[in-house]
Formats: structure tokens, sequence, C-alpha cells
């Protein structure tokens, strides 16, 4: 089911981040710690009394100059309004009203989607008098918050749940993959899906997404189909300010919640940056396949073994992205671009491949005597049997003595040990524990 896209827009030093931490801190729906990523995040998803949404930091998105911050935050303000489902404007209410404030309020009038104006930084009913002068600008209702302390922070997120949908409308159960390609401006995109839905393919007109102006196509390659998330919106040049990044991310966020693989594509001269480890990240904790595609080998200066040392040294560095493949490729020159079909194939029978409880069982015993350490209240940890209870993304449950000493080193442990025996490659494994009195 595709969530809602929420974003937080504001001056910086409002409390952007404190607001998203003080949400996402109790409520992210997966809670993951994935060494080698940076901590700090600027989208999470959120679950929030049954509604479910992605909520988007864009002050973490900010470029670093200090200068030029109305032309951002105009930038900033129209990318949330084009590519977000509701708008958080967050305001300094202790400081009172800025006239670049004004500024985005006047912008924010003529949307027709939701919008929450939110004063920050009202720690105690004194300072709530400051409020007042906000009502000038003529809007109906403000939201006195308290980011650091957490005052009427729940207040906000029960309205901005009553406007949520609890359903979008689900994607038809499609019989081809539905593709996101994602990547940072300028990776080479546009010239990606140009090759892939290319002349000689046949493209089954275009459908429009269930996303309000999003176009997806479907493309058949070799007799099979695959749909390609909101070619449109690929195609479209950022309008807005060059070098703001929260354009690609915000819309790359929706079509990584529609998709069932991601093409995190990368610029092989840049390397793998914070962004991108980021948007993995996000594609992981989505539970979505992913494929990381290396462009614009073309311009790479190699020698025989540039490739293996490449990937060697992403996988070294980035452990955690060992199961993710990766593909090297030119979209410029086509180079290796038709492997894309086959790495999809690939990664959407892993998604669903269906290993036997009885041959799953055979594997988790002969783990039994090498499992990391772990008790509970003294209690050694006892894995009694396993199964797989679903597939898209494969979960395995493990019925266990002690839930509660499953740490996070034995279900690594765990997973690491199912893909190094069976692959599956490119995909999230999802495994639940479950507590057992005994074997059986
Ligand atoms: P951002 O730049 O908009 O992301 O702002 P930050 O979240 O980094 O916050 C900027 C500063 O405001 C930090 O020093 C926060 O501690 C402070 N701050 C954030 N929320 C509150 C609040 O509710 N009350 C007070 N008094 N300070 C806050
Ligand atoms: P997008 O912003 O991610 O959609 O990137 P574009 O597809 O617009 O590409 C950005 C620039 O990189 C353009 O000038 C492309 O011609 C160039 N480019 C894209 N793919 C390749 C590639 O494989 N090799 C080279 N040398 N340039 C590329």
């Amino acid at each position: 089911m595709a969530k809602s896209v929420i974003a937080i827009i504001g001056r910086p030093n409002v409390g952007k981040s404190t607001l998203f931490n003080r949400i996402a801190g109790k409520r992210m729906a997966i809670v993951e710690d994935i060494p080698g990523v940076t901590r700090d995040r600027n989208y999470a998803h959120i679950s929030y009394f049954g509604k479910e949404f992605t909520l988007v930091d864009t002050g973490g998105l900010e470029p670093e100059t200090s200068d030029l911050i109305l032309t951002q935050m105009r930038g900033q303000a129209k990318i949330a309004i084009e590519e977000a489902d509701i708008i958080i404007f967050l305001m300094d209410g202790k400081e009172g009203s800025t006239s670049s404030d004004v500024d985005i309020i006047e912008m924010l009038r003529k949307v027709k989607k939701p919008v929450y104006y939110v004063l920050n930084k009202i720690d105690n009913k004194k300072i709530e008098d400051n409020v007042a002068d906000f009502y000038k600008f003529g809007i109906d209702k403000f939201y006195p918050i308290s980011a650091e302390h957490g005052r009427c922070v729940d207040e906000l997120l029960d309205d901005i749940c009553l406007s949520l949908p609890s359903a979008l409308p689900e994607e038809n159960a499609a019989e081809y993959p539905k593709i996101a390609v994602v990547g940072k401006p300028n990776a080479g995109k546009s010239t990606l899906i140009n090759r892939l839905l290319g002349k000689d393919r046949l493209v089954t007109s275009p459908i429009p997404g269930t996303t309000r102006d999003s176009i997806d196509t479907i493309v058949t390659y070799y007799q099979k189909e695959y749909l390609f998330i909101d070619t449109a919106g690929i195609r479209k040049k950022a309008k807005v300010l060059k070098g703001i990044e929260s354009y690609s991310v915000v819309r790359s966020l929706r079509s990584i919640e529609r998709c069932d693989i991601a093409i995190v594509l990368v610029d092989a001269v840049e390397g793998l940056t914070d962004q991108d480890l980021k948007i993995i990240r996000y594609i992981e904790e989505a539970e979505k396949g992913c494929i990381i595609a290396i462009n614009k080998w073309d311009i790479v200066e190699k020698d025989h073994n540039t490739m293996e040392q490449y990937t060697k040294n992403i996988k070294t560095i980035h452990r955690h992205l060992d199961h993710l493949p990766l593909l090297f490729l030119s979209a410029l020159t086509g180079t290796r671009v038709q492997k894309v079909y086959a790495e999809i194939d690939r990664i959407m029978e892993e998604y669903q491949r269906h290993i036997t409880t009885g041959e799953l069982n055979r594997f988790i015993g002969s783990l039994a005597d090498h499992l990391p350490v772990a008790t509970y209240r003294g209690k050694p940890l006892k894995l009694y049997y396993a199964t797989q209870a679903g597939v898209r993304p494969p979960e395995f449950v493990m019925f266990v003595n002690h839930p509660e000493a499953m740490s996070t080193n034995v279900v690594r442990f765990l997973e690491n040990n199912i893909r190094e025996k069976w692959g599956f490659i490119g995909v999230p494994i999802r495994i639940v524990v479950r507590k057992r009195l005994s074997s059986r």
C-alpha cells in the first residue's frame, strides 16, 4: 500500500529536525541499527494508531550554504507543495513571525492539500501569548507546540491522522514487476529510462499511476511486461533550484513505496554518497527489492579488474550492502543496460522464493551450536524450529524459548546464514520471533 508523504518545511533552526525526531523517535515502524550508516535520518516510515505515513524532514536535505536562505526556502516549499501529500509548515513561535515566514504563508495559501501551520518552541503557557501575533495572517488554525518537550505534538498528530486516508487505493495486483528508478540528480535516471524504454521495445501506452500526476509506463521485453513507475516525473527536469536534492528525494520516496524493486542509480565517478545510502536504507525498511546500478561506467578509467575492485571497495566499507546486486552500466552508450531486465527477473524470483519447512529446519538445526551467545535472565536462548511464513518479502518465523533473548546479533546471524545458504539476492528478509515452551 502506498503511504502518504508528509513534509516538514520551515526556516533553519525553527526545530524541524527536533520535531522529526520527536515524531519518529517512538513511532518508527521499523527501528533498525545498521552499522556503517550515519544515524541522522531525514525520512522515516511512521506508524501511529493504525495510520501509516512517511515523514520527511526537508531541513536535513538542504544544501550546506547558509546564504540564500530565503531562495532555498522557497525552493523547498515548492518541492514540498508539488510532491508531498501533507505539509507541516514550522515556524518559531518564540521569536515571532519573520518576513520569510510571511512569504511562504502566501505560497501555501494557494495550495489545495492539507497544510498545518505549526508554531514551535511554545514551551509553556506563558509563551503561548506570542501566538496572537500570527493570527494577523488570516490563518484559521495554528498549532502551538514544543518539539523539544513534546508539548501538544500528539494533538497535531491526531489532527494530521484524521486527514490521512486509512488506505490509499490498492495497486491492482499486477502480474508484472513494478520498478522504481531513483538516485541523485544527474545520476542519469532519465537517460536510463529512455534506454530501457528504447525504440525497439514495445511500450504499452503510458498509464496514469495511482498517485496524482504520475505517469507510469509498461514495457514488453522478450514477451514479459515490466512497469516503470513515474517515467514522466523522471524525464521532467527539476524546474526548481539546482542543487536542491529534496526534489528527487520526496519524489523517490513515493516511487519506492509503490515499487517491487528499486534501482538506485549511482554516478560511478562520484561513488556511493550518503544520500544514496539513506535511500537504500529506506528501500530496505520499505521491504522492497533493490539493485545498485553504477552508471557512467564508460567514463571510468579501467583495467581488467576495475569492476571487482569497485565492488570490493563498496562492500568492504558498507558490509550491510553485501546482499545487493551491483550492476555496472552506461545509460549513455547502452552498455549492459539490458542486463537490468535479467536482474529484475532474478530478484522477483528471489522475492517470491519459498523454502520448505523441512529444509529450513535441517539448516537451522545445523546452526544451533554456532548461535551467538544470548540469554534471558540467565537462561540460554534455544531455537526450536522455524518456518517460512510468507513471500514478498520472505518472512521466517523462529520459535524460541525466550524471544527476549533474540538480540540484534542473533537476528543478524540468522539472516546472514540464510543468505549465505540460499542467496535472497537483492531482497529484504523478515525475521519474526515467537515464543514456544518446548521443542515439539
Ligand atoms: P531545524 O534547523 O529547523 O532542523 O532546527 P533544529 O531541530 O535543529 O532546532 C534548532 C534549535 O532549536 C535547537 O537548538 C533546538 O534545541 C531548539 N528547539 C527545537 N525545538 C524546540 C522547542 O520546542 N523549544 C525550545 N525552547 N527550543 C527548541
Ligand atoms: P537525471 O537527472 O538522473 O535524470 O540524469 P540525466 O539522465 O539527465 O543525466 C545527467 C547527465 O549525465 C546528462 O548530461 C547525461 O547525458 C549524462 N549521462 C547519463 N548517463 C550517462 C552515462 O552512462 N555516461 C556518461 N558519460 N554520461 C551519462
